[in-house]
């Protein structure tokens, strides 16, 4: 079972929320509940619960802001995937251009900045310039206003919570937005595996404060969650930046895998899971017109649900791209399908398939000769 469920699709892009998005929306309504001052149990629950979907559309428009410039530099968007602590938009390949990618990524934190103009505007508009003048002047009713829990409070809270969002995102860490602005302004200057370097360093120091920020007391367990979130992302960047740059040297030929075993699309999912059980292929063709494939991944992940007369031919894919054998690994791997595979084609035949375990494998063996 897949945790993620798809709620729409924008210019092709499927946006899904994960299962676990549902934990905000039970914690929403819970302070709801126990923050309900002077308003109604049920009222205050539906407030707070309508103020975090709202939230979350919000960071899908930032997502999407991403993933529709991305698209204008020809940049594939696989999925935008709502999670509790954010959206995450998953771009096949990032331009090496820096300022293709600071656009790209100056467009997410633009959208918010932009909503909190206009919640702000709409704020100004139902509370009335003369009281927001009078609060801003005193500086006294905010909380009250706030805690009123109707549409001026609604409107206030999206207004700062855009303004958190647009700044949270431009700290300088991987993998938020920041970090990569930083990183296309040291990419403009130095090696972009330097400039990576340097860029996730920074973002690791930040989480350190992050994390030792969420010691002090009262203690601040999202903002923990946050650093190790930016630590490992910051981390994960660095690496994969590091295979790019080793896998450079490469073409689809040196990592390709012969097209060894095929399937037939008639042939019987639990079957062929039996038989493929010692078979190291990663990836199977499946024949027929026009013909298809199969990962051995999602064969035996398919195979585990599937019904008893559920077949091979029912699951394969027939839109993957095609790459020759003398493509550099690192462009054939951005033309990766959902299931990281794709099938090698010269003059016409099909002479093999590349997927993200025979790049794995490639990648393993010169990370440890160090070539
Ligand atoms: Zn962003």
């Amino acid at each position: 079972m897949s945790w993620s469920m798809r709620l729409f699709t924008v210019r092709g892009i499927p946006v899904r929320v994960h299962a676990s998005f549902l934990l905000i929306l039970v914690w929403a309504a819970f302070i709801g509940f126990s923050d309900r001052g002077r308003n109604s149990a049920l009222g205050s629950v539906a407030f707070m619960l309508i103020f975090t979907v709202l939230l979350f559309v919000c960071v899908v428009l930032h997502e999407l802001g991403h993933s529709l410039v991305a698209q204008q530099f020809g940049v594939k968007v696989h999925d935008i995937t709502l999670w509790p602590i954010g959206g995450v938009a998953r771009l096949a390949n990032l331009p090496k251009r820096p300022s293709a990618e600071f656009i790209i990524t100056a467009a997410g934190p633009l959208v918010n900045l932009v909503l909190a103009v206009l919640f702000g505007l709409a704020a100004v508009a139902v509370i009335s310039p003369e009281r927001l003048l009078n609060l801003a002047a005193t500086g006294r009713g905010w909380f009250r206003l706030i805690a009123s829990q109707n549409l001026a409070s609604l409107l206030v809270l999206l207004t700062i919570q855009n303004l958190l969002l647009a700044v949270f995102n431009l700290l300088p860490a991987f993998p938020l937005d920041g970090g990569r602005l930083l990183r296309s302004f040291l990419a403009a200057l130095l090696p972009f595996r330097t400039a990576t370097r340097a860029a996730s360093f920074v973002g690791q120091g930040l989480a350190v404060v992050l994390v030792g920020l969420s010691f002090l007391p009262p203690g601040n367990f999202f903002l923990a969650v946050v650093g190790a979130f930016v630590f490992i992302g910051a981390w994960q960047e660095r690496s994969q930046v590091m295979t790019l740059e080793r896998l450079a040297r490469f073409t689809v030929r040196d990592a390709m895998q012969p097209v060894g075993r095929q399937l037939h699309p008639d042939e019987g999912l639990a079957d062929v899971a039996r038989q493929i059980a010692a078979n190291p292929q990663t990836v199977f063709l499946v024949a027929g017109e026009p013909v298809a494939i199969i990962t051995r991944e999602g064969l035996l992940k398919a195979a585990r649900k599937a019904a008893p007369d559920a077949t091979v031919g029912q699951l394969a894919r027939r839109d993957f791209a095609q790459v020759s054998p003398h493509t550099e690994l690192e462009i054939a791997q951005a033309s990766f399908g959902p299931d990281g595979a794709v099938v090698v084609v010269e003059e016409g035949v099909i002479v093999g398939l590349l997927s993200r375990a025979d790049i794995a494998r490639l990648d393993a063996a010169h990370e440890v000769l160090g070539s």
